[in-house]
């Protein structure tokens, strides 16, 4: 089975060199638009790159505002404080994610609570959030408090794991019955969308990431995604160091944070976005390859979920048992040929291991079965 696995790797990808899970392709303007900001001068965070970068992501993604910041993490650390996220506060996530979603949630002074994830999806279980809702939240004038822990719910942070939209209609009808803000951490999913939406212009707050593995790179970068006008001038004030406009002065309203995307950056995202369509029609097709392969073998590749159009950020197959994982893993990566597990479970973190969970069978599943496999735009 593993010589044919990395046979046909190797012929998807042409080489018989290292193939890494995903590595960036700049073939559009990337150096121009790059160069073209080194010579204006303005390489950090004043710039007309950053302002287009912005434009072309609400254009493209359909939401009304975009900011964009230095990394996925600050956008999503933003978006939480502009939800009224606050010290002590609980906020609902996914315990198969990367850690970059908690990490921001304790930037808050707030804690993680685990619902689980979907099979179908990845993400999280509209089932799984309803039933925790329904047993420990209990409505107390305006907001929702945990009975067991007696902490305020604020928040709920769904993940669109490797492109693929969870089911966010449901997720953001269960939150509304308590008021609990849906932020979406859409760092992945860049060009997904769910029933003919994109994802992350649903909840009241939506996330992208610019990092150099993700489907288009600014290096590093991320951008908030908001439909709400004052949100979105918030969103801007506080992560260009809370500055009062002025011409000369120097006048800062309250603490902010110095989380605005550089200009050289952002040219660099403006290049790469031209590019996106093409990338996706790429990896739909590698896509459509692997699962043709895999099902041929036996193997479950995951797919798209249903009324979804996936950006198949990462490709992924789910073994048997971890046994078979681990053998996978050992074989591949032995021949030159980049795979990874799922990131371990974020309560098995030695910083998240005493927060509030419910049961999460769906994600221990995943997390001893699922492997990645090469799945960058290849090269022509
Ligand atoms: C990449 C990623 C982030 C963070 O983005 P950075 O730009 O690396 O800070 C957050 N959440 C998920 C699910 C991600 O994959």
């Amino acid at each position: 089975m593993y010589e044919e696995v990395i046979n046909f790797i190797r012929e998807l990808y042409k080489t018989d060199g290292f193939i890494p899970l995903h590595a960036p392709v700049f073939r559009g303007n990337e150096e121009k638009y790059v160069l073209d900001a080194i010579r204006s001068t303005f390489v950090s965070s004043v710039g007309v790159y950053v302002r287009k970068f912005e434009e072309k992501i609400a254009e493209y993604t359909g939401a009304k505002h975009a900011i964009a910041t230095v990394n996925g993490t600050s956008a999503l650390h933003v978006a939480l404080l502009l939800s009224g996220v606050s010290p002590g506060d609980e906020v609902i996530t996914q315990p198969l994610t990367f850690v970059a979603t908690c990490n921001a949630i304790k930037y808050c002074g707030a804690e993680p609570v685990f619902v689980d994830v979907s099979l179908k999806t990845l993400g999280m279980c509209p089932d799984s959030l309803e039933s925790f809702l329904n047993e420990f939240a209990d409505l107390r004038g305006e907001y929702a408090y945990n009975k067991r822990t007696g902490r305020r719910i604020k928040a709920c942070v769904p993940v669109h794991v490797f492109g693929h939209p969870v089911e966010i209609d449901k997720i953001i009808e269960i939150c509304k019955r308590y008021n609990i803000d849906v932020i979406e951490d859409s760092a992945e999913s860049l060009g997904s969308f769910y029933k003919n939406k994109h994802t992350g212009t649903f909840g009241k707050f939506g996330i992208l990431s610019f990092n150099g593995n993700k489907i288009i790179t600014t290096g590093g970068g991320g951008m908030i995604l908001t439909n709400d006008e004052e949100l979105a001038k918030k969103a801007k004030h506080i992560t260009t160091t809370a500055k009062v406009p002025h011409t000369y002065e120097y006048f800062h309203d309250e603490v902010g944070y110095n989380y605005r995307m550089p200009n050289i950056n952002a040219a660099l995202g403006v290049a790469q976005l031209e590019q996106l369509e093409n990338f996706l029609k790429i990896k739909m097709k590698i896509a459509q390859e692997y699962k043709i392969f895999f099902d041929k073998k036996g193997i479950n590749f995951f797919t798209e979920p249903k009324d979804c159009r996936s950006n198949y950020w990462l490709n992924a197959i789910i073994l048997e048992s971890k046994k078979q994982r681990d053998e996978f893993l050992e074989i591949t990566n032995k021949n030159s040929i980049q795979t990874r597990p799922v990131w371990t479970l974020m309560y098995k973190l030695p910083m998240y291991k005493n927060y509030f969970k419910v049961d999460t069978p769906n994600a221990e599943y995943i997390e001893e079965r699922l492997v990645n496999i090469p799945s960058g735009v290849i090269h022509e």
